[in-house]
């Protein structure tokens, strides 16, 4: 008999993506993510995302695993890559296809930012090529139709959070016109391949969950729960991103860093922490660990 061993109830992941080294931001989502996996004795897994292969930077990746390595963090099993996954991201995109969710669309970036309207998280995909039927020899990307019903869940942290997929982002690109998938589908089909059940993430992925809801019910895979975090942002308002030029943690672990990033998530370290060992440091997280502790605030000022 083979039957499912027990499996791991609760089971989280880090996802970052290898376009540079870790920055505070990115310690943030590691931190948070891992605390609470261990605190559900569940298991973390670590994803590298890599999908979008036009901004991946060489070493970032093993830079980043390093990184993580060195401040103790534990993952468990293999860290997966999004460029093997090509093959899984096909079967799930001929799916969708057979159910007559997808179709090609030839809009440029020009063409879109001149006619559609810009809403609260982007432009709106105003459905230009719902009905053209484009060749397929024609350089298109491939956008998944969206429904006017609403996508709402309730975040563990943010609280209720919906959309209306149709009005507020129009269908949605899953495999890009370079032939690259996109993030959205990759990171769904991936979040149901590692049995994903739990993720801890940065606010600014908030207004993606409900399109990744209404993939992984499309794709018929089973629901996550959702948290997520205050974003570190800087005094000009930029999130703290490798973009804007956020400081890397370097490679030696830096415990007053750590520390930092639990009170960045609500904690309440003592003040003698940020002195402490790191396994001390990692020993006071795991035993004072509140998820209901981190801010509901959507960005929270950040010196770097
Ligand atoms: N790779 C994404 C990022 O680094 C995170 C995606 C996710 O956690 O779902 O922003
Ligand atoms: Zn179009």
């Amino acid at each position: 008999m083979s039957e499912n061993p027990i499996t791991t109830p609760y089971r989280g992941r880090f996802a970052p993506s290898p376009t540079g080294p870790l920055h505070f931001g990115s310690l943030i989502a590691a931190v948070a993510s891992y605390l609470e996996a261990q605190q559900q004795q569940g298991a973390w897994l670590v994803r590298m995302e890599d999908v979008d292969e036009l901004r991946n930077v060489s070493g970032a990746a093993d830079d980043i695993l390093f990184t993580l390595d060195a401040y103790g963090f534990e993952w468990d099993g293999e860290v997966m890559y999004q460029t093997r996954r090509k093959q899984a991201y096909a079967e799930a995109m001929d799916k969708l296809v057979d159910q007559h969710l997808v179709y090609r669309c030839t809009c440029s970036r020009r063409e879109l930012r001149e006619n559609a309207i810009m809403g609260d998280y982007g432009l709106i995909y105003p459905g230009f090529c719902e009905h053209k039927d484009h060749p397929a020899h024609k350089e298109h990307a491939l956008r998944l139709r969206t429904s006017q019903q609403p996508h709402e869940f309730n975040d563990q942290i943010m609280g209720l959070f919906g959309q209306n997929l149709k009005q507020d982002i129009g269908d949605f690109i899953i495999r890009r016109r370079d032939g690259l998938f996109a993030y959205q589908l990759a990171v769904v089909v991936d979040d149901a391949f590692q049995n994903i059940s739990h993720i801890v993430r940065g606010f600014d992925l908030l207004d993606s969950t409900p399109r990744q809801i209404y993939l992984q019910q499309c794709l018929a895979y089973p629901a996550i729960e959702y948290a997520h975090l205050p974003i570190a942002i800087n005094a000009k308002g930029d999130k703290l991103s490798k973009q804007t030029g956020a400081r890397g943690i370097g490679k030696k672990p830096d415990v007053a860093m750590l520390v930092d990033s639990l009170k960045f998530l609500g904690q309440q370290p003592p003040d003698n922490l940020a002195r402490a060992s790191l396994p001390t440091v990692w020993q006071w997280a795991l035993e004072n660990w509140k998820l209901d502790a981190v801010p509901r605030q959507p960005k929270i000022l950040h010196r770097d």
